[in-house]
C-alpha cells in the first residue's frame, strides 16, 4: 500500500520535461510501481493538451518540427525485463526487482558509508553531474541527523524508515528540502533500499557524519 506520492507540481514538471534528469529518474521509478500516479499523470497531460488547444496560435521556431519528429521517433522502447535483469548492478535483497528506470545507468558496487550502511553511485548517461545514490541501510540503523542544501527526492525500493514526520515503506516517495531536519530510522524486519536524488550537499549535524558525507560527496 503506497501512502506517499509526488505532488502535482512534480508530475506536471515531469510531463512538461522541466525536471532535471536526476529528479525525473526518481519520479519515474515511483511511477513504475504506482498505478494511481500514472493515472494522475495522464489526467494532467490531458488537461495540458486541452489548454494548448484553447491557447492562441503562436509562431514556432524553425527547428521545432524536426525536434518533435525526433522525439516521436526517438528511442523509447518498452523496458525489456530480461535486459534489465542482465545489466550489471549491485545486488538488491532477495525478491526486490531492479527498477526498469535505472536501465542504461552506470551503477557502482556497494560502498561502506557507516556501520550497516552502504551506498552505490548512480551515473546517468545524459547528465553526468546528477547526484543520485542507492542507499542500503540495515534494520534498526539510522542515517545521521541532517538537513538539505536543496531538494532531496527519495523513492523506497524495499524496507521502511521513519523520520519522525512519517513512515515510508516500499513504493513510497518523499520530497524534502532545507526546511526538513530529520534522522531516518530504518524499521525492524527488513533492510531498506532507497533511490535518492540529492540536489545539494546534505548538512549533517555531527562532525564525523559531515566528514564521511564530504568524503563520499553526499
Ligand atoms: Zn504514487
Amino acid at each position: 500500500m503506497i501512502e506517499h506520492h509526488p505532488d502535482d507540481e512534480l508530475l506536471l514538471s515531469l510531463a512538461a520535461g522541466r525536471l532535471g534528469a536526476g529528479q525525473a529518474l526518481v519520479v519515474s521509478t515511483h511511477l513504475e510501481g504506482c498505478t494511481g500516479c500514472r493515472a494522475r499523470l495522464h489526467t494532467l497531460q490531458a488537461l495540458g493538451a486541452a489548454m494548448l488547444e484553447q491557447a492562441a496560435p503562436a509562431a514556432l521556431d524553425a527547428g521545432a518540427w524536426e525536434r518533435t519528429l525526433h522525439r516521436i521517433e526517438g528511442p523509447a522502447p518498452a523496458p525489456d525485463p530480461a535486459a534489465v535483469a542482465a545489466a550489471p548492478h549491485p545486488a538488491l535483497p532477495d525478491g526486490v526487482p531492479w527498477p526498469a528506470s535505472l536501465r542504461g545507468c552506470r551503477v557502482s558496487g556497494w560502498h561502506w558509508m557507516g556501520p550497516g550502511m552502504r551506498y552505490a553511485s548512480v551515473g546517468l548517461p545524459h547528465d553526468r553531474a546528477a547526484t543520485l545514490y542507492l542507499l542500503r541501510i540495515g534494520e534498526g540503523r539510522s542515517l545521521p541527523r541532517h538537513t538539505h542544501g536543496g531538494i532531496e527526492l527519495t523513492q523506497v525500493l524495499c524496507g521502511a524508515f521513519d523520520d519522525g514526520r512519517a513512515r515510508f515503506g516500499p513504493g513510497d516517495f518523499d520530497a524534502a528540502d532545507e526546511s526538513v531536519h530529520h534522522q531516518p530510522l530504518v524499521q525492524t524486519g527488513a533492510t531498506c533500499v532507497c533511490l535518492a536524488y540529492v540536489g545539494a550537499r546534505m548538512r549533517f549535524d555531527g562532525r564525523i557524519a559531515s566528514l564521511v558525507g564530504g568524503w563520499i560527496g553526499m
